[in-house]
Parts: C-alpha cells; structure tokens; sequence
C-alpha cells in the first residue's frame, strides 16, 4: 500500500474517526520545496510523517528516530500474559519510506528554532520549515530512591515496550508459584491511565492458570484510577479482589502505597507505611515529556510542552510543534489512540500553514480499550472537539462500558480492541 492515493487517505482518515479531517486543506500541491522534519517516529511522529506526505506529496518530510523498529505499549500487556508474540507489536519504518518520508535513524539532540535546525548525535543538521516533536516520555527518576536507568535493567518498568517487555515476561515465566509480583503505578499525569490496571489483570489471569499460588501487590499513590469501577468489579469476578483469598491487593495512596525507595539487590519497594519484597518488581515511575522537549526549551514548569490546540505548535518556540504524550493536550489522556488523533490535526495545520492558509477547525478522537481477561474486554471513549482557544469534551460523545453489560458485548470489546490494534497499526506504519 505504497501509493495509497487521496480518497483512499479520505477513506482512512474517517475510518479512525481522526477528525482532523473535518477541514483539511484541500490537498493542495503548494508546499514544494518546503521541508519538514519530525523528531520521534512513534505514534505522533510516524502518522505526522505519512499524513502530510499523503496531503501534499511536494513537501519533504524527514522523520529522525532513534530506533531501527517500534514496539508498540499497546498490546505489550498480552505479551506480558503470553497470549501475545512479541514479534506481533514490532514496526519497521518500510511503510513510511514507502510514502517518501526520508526515514533517519539518529538520536536528536538539538532543536534550533532561530536557525530552525535540528542536530543529531551523529553530527547532521536538517533544515525545516517546520518540525513537529513527538518523543514521548522520560522518567522522573529522582522520585523513587534506589531506582534509575541502570536499576531498570533488573528491574523493569517496561513503560517503554521492547526489550523491558521482554526482560518482565521472562522474570514472570521464570517466578517459583507462591511468588509475589509487587506493581507499583505512577503518580498522574502519566501515559495509559488504564494501562497499569489492565497490566494487573492480565497478569493476574496468566498467574492463576500456570502459579495459582501466587500473589500481586499492587502499590499506588493513588486513591483512584481510570476505569476503577470497572477494573475492580472484574478483578472481584476473576481473581477474587475484596476477600481472604484474592490474587490482588490494591494498596492505595491513602493506604500507604506510595513506593518511597527501592532496594534492588533484595528486589524490595519500601512504601509510606511498609515494606515488600517481591519475586518479580515492577516500577513505573512519574512521568515528564522526553528530554529532547526539555534540551529544546519546550516544557513549561509542569515538564510537559504547552501547545495551541489548533495547531500544536509549541506556545514557547514558532514553527515547531509538539504532539503525543509530551504535549499538555487536556482533556485528552496520553494515550496512543490521541496521538495518532492530534498527529493528524497537526499534519492538516501544517501543510495548511505551509500553503499559506489557515489551518483548518480540528476535532479529535480517543478510545482506550483495556482487556480484563480472555474475552472480556472494556473501554472509555470520547470525541473532542475545538472551542473557545482550546479542546474540549463534546457532550454525549463517549461514555464507558457499561457496568452491568452482557459478556456478549464484553467479548465484543475484546474483539474491537484487537481489531484497533490492527487498524490504528496499519494507519501509523502502513
Ligand atoms: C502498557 C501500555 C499500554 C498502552 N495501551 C494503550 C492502548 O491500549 N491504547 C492507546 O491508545 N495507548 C496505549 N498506550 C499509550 C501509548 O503507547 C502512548 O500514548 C503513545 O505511544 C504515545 O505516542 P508518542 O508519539 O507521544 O510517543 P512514542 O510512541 O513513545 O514515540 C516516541 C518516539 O520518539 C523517539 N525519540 C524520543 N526522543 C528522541 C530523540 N531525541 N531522537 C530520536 N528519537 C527520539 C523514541 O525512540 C520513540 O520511538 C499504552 C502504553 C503503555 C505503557
């Protein structure tokens, strides 16, 4: 699907529901000679890439990213399970190169708004006309004493997917029976609010069929997460959460499960009121924007990237642009599915702004699908839209699954969150 031509690019942009389309500047081949350049090509930065490159084929767009594939987050939770092969949530960069984006893999280290220039590790500069920063997040590591890159090695967040999924399955598969999985989620705002959740159950269903003796812990700083509702009435259903012999304990905030510090050789996470020792340790510290955004000069004091809504371009360096997690874009959650969405608004303001026009009225998407267990599969959705400078909720839009909905529509959720997985794929890297 090398040429996919413009109704084709019409078709696919409403199959993702990705709004951005609501306006798009009429596919004009204006910006000839005009260079983009996109840091990060995960999410953002991929669908950035081959969107403008669909809408105007004169601009060249060149895509830095550090990385020879992508694993993607979404779905690493069933590799976590062993339901899932690792090799299915790998991307090359074929597809984009296909599309004429001059792939370059380089670590960026500099973005020069003045000159408008950005400098890799390996000594190139490229010039833009605009850039678009998509590098997602870092870790806050000086939040957790004990744990930093190195410790990571051995004990993973596997917040970032590749080689930290992998190393977290085998720790998982190598656990005696009886073991215990200490989880320990991050502070908000972080990337996947029902991620780690999800992660528990999913865990949780490979434990009680293979080491049903085991136990998770889960260690929160928070009082609440996404989907609690609905987390929690399935972990009652399945691993038996609220009574003596529950596969799950969820220690919140309040309860004292705020991981303090970590000791990495007896692999235990000392919390506000105690300390656990686990067999297996899973870590997912505090999040900020990954560091490119902050050696750029494009986080605020929050440590992520204020950005116009309509545009995404940086509200502190002109003609860059910032999307995907690293951005401030609430009432989006940092989720792929948003990025993938605020990927294309961005690309429709680009080639807008590129042919001297205005960039377009945008509208945004995100559903994030969570699966509970085989067959049961749960979501939130929500359509956003731009009003008074900035996004909001459209009313009536979204919703929840519902808490007392049949397991035929729970399957059903399960189904369309694979079949997401495959089409929002295809659309990223296709
Ligand atoms: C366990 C888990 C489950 C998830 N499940 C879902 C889900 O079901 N649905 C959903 O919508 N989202 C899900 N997410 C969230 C989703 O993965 C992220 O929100 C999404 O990847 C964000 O896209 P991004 O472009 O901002 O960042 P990324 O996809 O992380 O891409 C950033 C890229 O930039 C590159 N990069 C960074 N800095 C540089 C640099 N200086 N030079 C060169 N390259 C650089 C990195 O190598 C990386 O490839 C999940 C996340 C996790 C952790």
């Amino acid at each position: 699907m090398s040429n996919i031509k413009r109704r084709d690019f019409l078709k696919l942009t409403c199959a993702a529901a990705a709004i951005g389309a609501v306006g798009f500047p009429g596919f004009a081949i204006g910006g000839a000679g005009k260079k983009v350049v996109i840091v990060g090509g995960g999410i953002g930065g991929a669908t950035a890439a081959k969107y403008i490159r669909m809408a105007d084929s004169s601009i060249e767009v060149t895509l830095i990213e550090a990385g020879r594939d992508y694993h993607t987050c979404f779905m690493s939770n069933e590799v976590l399970h062993g339901r899932r092969a690792m090799e299915s949530i790998r991307f090359g960069y074929e597809g984009l190169a296909a599309h004429g984006v001059n792939v370059v893999h380089d670590w960026v280290t500099g973005i020069d708004a003045k000159s408008r220039k950005v400098i890799t590790a390996g000594g190139k500069n490229f010039a833009f006309d605009r850039c678009i920063v998509s590098p997602g997040i870092d870790f806050k590591w000086e939040t957790i004493a004990g744990y930093n890159a190195d410790v990571a090695e051995t004990i993973p967040h596997a917040w970032k997917a590749g080689p930290q999924t992998a190393l977290l399955r085998k720790q998982l598969e190598s656990m005696r029976d009886g073991g215990t999985v200490v989880i320990a989620p991050p502070p908000n705002p972080f990337r996947c609010p029902p991620g780690p959740y999800e992660r528990v159950s999913l865990i949780a269903d490979y434990l009680k069929n293979h080491k049903p003796k085991s136990k998770i812990i889960v260690l929160d700083p928070k009082d609440k997460f996404s989907k609690f509702g609905l987390f929690t009435a399935a972990w009652k259903k399945y691993y038996g959460y609220g009574t003596d012999n529950s596969m799950i304990d969820w220690i919140s905030g309040p309860q004292g499960g705020k991981v303090e510090s970590v000791d990495a050789a007896t692999r235990t996470a000392q919390a506000t009121v105690e300390s656990f020792k686990a067999d297996v340790l899973n870590i997912i510290p505090a999040q900020k924007a990954g560091k490119i955004a902050f050696d750029a000069g494009l986080v605020d004091e929050s440590g992520w990237c204020p950005v116009d809504h309509q545009t995404f371009e940086s509200k502190q360096l002109p003609n860059v642009h910032v999307i995907g997690d690293a951005s401030i874009a609430s009432p989006m959650p940092k989720s792929g599915y948003a990025a993938n969405s605020q990927a294309k608004v961005c690309a429709a303001a680009v080639v807008a702004l590129l042919n001297e026009r205005e960039a377009p009225q945008p509208s945004y998407v995100n559903t994030c699908y969570s699966i509970v267990a085989p067959g049961d599969g749960i979501s939130v959705a929500m359509v956003y839209k731009y009003a008074e400078g900035g996004i909001q909720k459209v009313d009536g839009s979204g919703g929840l699954t519902a808490a007392d909905s049949s397991m035929e529509t729970r399957a059903r959720e399960e189904a369309y969150a694979h079949s997401w997985f495959n089409n929002i794929t295809y659309d990223v890297f296709g």
